[in-house]
C-alpha cells in the first residue's frame, strides 16, 4: 500500500501540525504522521500541562497571601489526583479541538512511527507514504545522566506521569525545566531540592534575572544547592533514593527528576537514507528558510536546534508553507529578539541582549542601562512580600531598546506588548511618551530614570 500527497509533516507537534494546517489552506493535500499524540511536546508533557502545574502553584501561594487579605481559609492538603484528573481532562478536549481541525482541513493524521526510505518516501506501520514535501517534525526527548543509578531517576514526561505527589523531590539541572518543576513542586507543598552543576541557575540568563531568582528561592522556594552533581542513585528497600552528591553529601528523596537538557529526535528516522545534513548534536542543519541540504525536504522545531519554544515551531511552519504554497518566496521566520518566559516563581520575562552580550555587542559606554525594583503591590499589603526588578537596556545615541529583563509577579503577562514595540525598534523615548497604566508593575516600564 502507498500514498501520495503534496505535503507531509512527520511528528504531530507545534510545527508540523502548524505547517500541515497552513498548506492546507492553500490546497495542498496534505499528512500528519504522529508516533503518539496530536500536540506534541507541547501540548501533552511540556507548556500545557507544565502551566496547569504552575497555575496549581499559583493558587497556592495565593492562600499564602488571603490571611493578610482579609480571608480565614482551611486550606486542605492538595488533591494531586484531582489536579491531575483536571489537568489531563483539558488536554484531552485540546486533542478534540486538533481532530476537528485537521478533519475539517483534510489532512489525513497516520498514527505510527515513521522512518525515511529515501528523501521523497517515508514508511509507517508498513505503509510508503512518498510526497513532493516533507518537513522532519520529530522535535527533542529529555536526557538522563551515565551514572550508576540514573534510571532510578524519572524526567518531565515522568513527572507529568506521576500519580501521587513526591513528598521529598530533587530535582537536577539548571535550566528551564528544571527551574519551572522545582518552583512548582516547592509551591505545592513537597520538599525540593534543585541542585544545579554550577555557581547558580539560568546562566544564560541576565545575571539580574538569575541572581534575583537565587535571592528569592533562599526566602521563600526549593533548596538550592550549587556546585552539586549527582553521582550515584541508590534505591532503598521502601521506594526513596539516597543520591551521593559530589560535595560529599548525601541527600534522601521520593522522587528525582533530571531535567538535564535534550536532545533532538533525529537518531532512530534512518535519516542517513536522504542525505539531510546533522550537526555534531543530531540536530538537522537548516538555513533561515528552514530547508535542510536537500531538495524537498524541511526542518521545522526543537529538532533544529534554535529556540526550543512552541511559537518558534508554530511560526517557522507557517512561514514554511507561506513560501511554499502562497507564492511568496521570501517568507521565513526571523529568529531575531524572541520573547520568552520562565514559569517560576515568581515569573521571568524577557526579550533580547543580555547586559553582557549587550557590552560586547555595543560596547560598555554605549549603553544605557534602567533598572527598576519594588515590591509588587499583589504581596505588599501581607507578610510574604516579593520583590519585582526590570532591567531595560538601550543602545546608541538614540537609545534604541536592546534587552528587556523582569522578574516578578505578573512578568509572565507583561511581555508580549513590549515585545511587540521593541520588535518595532522602540526606543527609550517611545517608552516614556506612552501613559502609564496605574496601578500596575508594568508601568514602571514606561517610567524609567
Ligand atoms: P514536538 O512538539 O516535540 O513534536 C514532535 C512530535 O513528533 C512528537 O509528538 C513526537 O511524538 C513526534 N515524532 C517524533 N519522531 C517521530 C517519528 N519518527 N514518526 C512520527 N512521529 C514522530 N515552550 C514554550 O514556548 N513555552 C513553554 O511554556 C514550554 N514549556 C515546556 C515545558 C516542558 C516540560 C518541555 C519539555 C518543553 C516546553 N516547551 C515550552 C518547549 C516546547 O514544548 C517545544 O519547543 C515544542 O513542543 C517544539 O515543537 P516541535 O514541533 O518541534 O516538536
Ligand atoms: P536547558 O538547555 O534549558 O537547560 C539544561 C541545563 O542543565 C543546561 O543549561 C546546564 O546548565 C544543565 N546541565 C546540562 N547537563 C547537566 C548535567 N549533566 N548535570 C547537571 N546539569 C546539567 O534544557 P531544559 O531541559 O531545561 O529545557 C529544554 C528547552 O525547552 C529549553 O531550552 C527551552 O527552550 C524549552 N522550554 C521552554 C520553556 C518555556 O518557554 N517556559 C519551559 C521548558 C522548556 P549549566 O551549564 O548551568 O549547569
Amino acid at each position: 500500500m502507498s500514498r501520495h500527497f503534496n505535503y507531509l509533516a512527520i511528528g504531530g507537534g507545534s510545527g508540523g501540525i502548524a505547517s500541515a494546517n497552513r498548506a492546507s489552506t492553500y490546497g495542498q493535500s496534505c499528512a500528519i504522521i504522529e508516533a503518539k499524540y496530536l500536540g506534541g511536546t507541547c501540548v501533552n508533557v511540556g507548556c500545557v500541562p507544565k502551566k496547569a502545574m504552575w497555575f496549581a502553584g499559583q493558587i497556592a501561594d495565593a492562600f499564602k497571601y488571603a490571611e493578610d487579605y482579609g480571608f480565614s481559609a482551611d486550606v486542605k492538603p492538595l488533591d494531586w489526583s484531582k489536579l491531575v484528573a483536571s489537568r489531563e481532562a483539558y488536554i484531552k478536549r485540546i486533542h478534540g479541538s486538533y481532530d476537528r481541525v485537521l478533519a475539517k482541513n483534510d489532512i489525513a493524521v497516520i498514527n505510527g512511527y515513521a522512518r525515511f526510505i529515501d528523501a521523497n518516501t517515508v514508511e509507517v506501520n508498513g505503509e510508503r507514504i512518498t510526497a513532493d514535501h516533507i518537513t522532519v517534525a520529530t522535535g527533542g526527548a529529555p536526557i538522563t545522566p551515565d551514572i550508576p543509578g540514573a534510571e532510578h531517576g524519572i524526567d518531565s514526561d515522568g513527572f507529568f506521569a506521576l500519580q501521587q505527589q513526591p513528598k521529598r523531590v530533587a530535582v537536577v539541572g539548571a535550566g528551564y525545566i528544571a527551574v519551572e518543576l522545582a518552583g512548582v513542586m516547592h509551591a505545592l507543598g513537597s520538599d525540593t531540592h534543585l541542585l544545579v552543576r554550577k555557581e547558580k541557575p539560568l546562566r544564560q540568563f541576565d545575571d539580574m534575572l538569575s541572581d534575583t531568582l537565587v535571592e528569592l528561592m533562599a526566602q521563600d522556594g526549593p533548596t538550592l544547592h550549587n556546585h552539586c552533581e549527582v553521582k550515584i542513585v541508590d534505591k532503598q528497600a521502601d521506594g526513596s533514593l539516597v543520591l551521593t552528591l559530589s560535595n560529599g553529601n548525601s541527600l534522601e528523596v521520593d522522587c528525582l527528576i533530571w531535567a538535564i537538557g535534550r536532545a533532538p529526535a533525529t537518531d532512530d528516522i534512518n535519516i542517513e537514507s536522504t542525505g539531510v545534513a546533522l550537526d555534531k548534536q543530531g540536530y538537522i542543519t537548516t538555513d533561515k528558510f528552514q530547508n535542510t541540504n536537500v531538495n524537498g525536504i524541511y526542518a521545522v522545531g526543537d529538532n533544529t536546534g534554535r529556540a526550543e519554544l512552541t511559537p518558534v515551531a508554530v511560526a517557522a511552519g507557517r512561514q514554511l508553507a507561506e513560501r511554499l504554497f502562497n507564492n511568496k518566496p521570501d517568507a521565513h521566520l526571523n529568529y531575531e529578539l524572541i520573547p520568552t518566559v520562565m514559569f517560576s516563581h515568581p515569573p521571568i520575562g524577557t526579550i533580547g541582549l543580555t547586559e553582557q552580550e549587550a557590552e560586547k555587542q555595543h560596547g560598555k559606554d554605549n549603553l544605557k542601562i534602567y533598572r527598576s525594583e519594588f515590591t509588587a503591590m499583589y504581596t505588599a499589603l501581607t507578610q510574604h512580600r516579593q520583590i519585582t526588578r526590570i532591567k531595560l537596556i538601550c543602545a546608541g545615541d538614540n537609545e534604541k531598546i536592546v534587552g528587556l529583563h523582569i522578574i516578578g509577579y505578573g512578568a509572565d503577562e507583561m511581555l508580549q506588548g513590549f515585545a511587540v514595540a521593541i520588535k518595532m525598534g522602540a526606543t527609550k523615548a517611545d517608552f516614556d511618551s506612552c501613559v502609564a497604566i496605574h496601578p500596575t508593575s508594568a508601568e514602571e516600564i514606561v517610567t524609567l530614570r
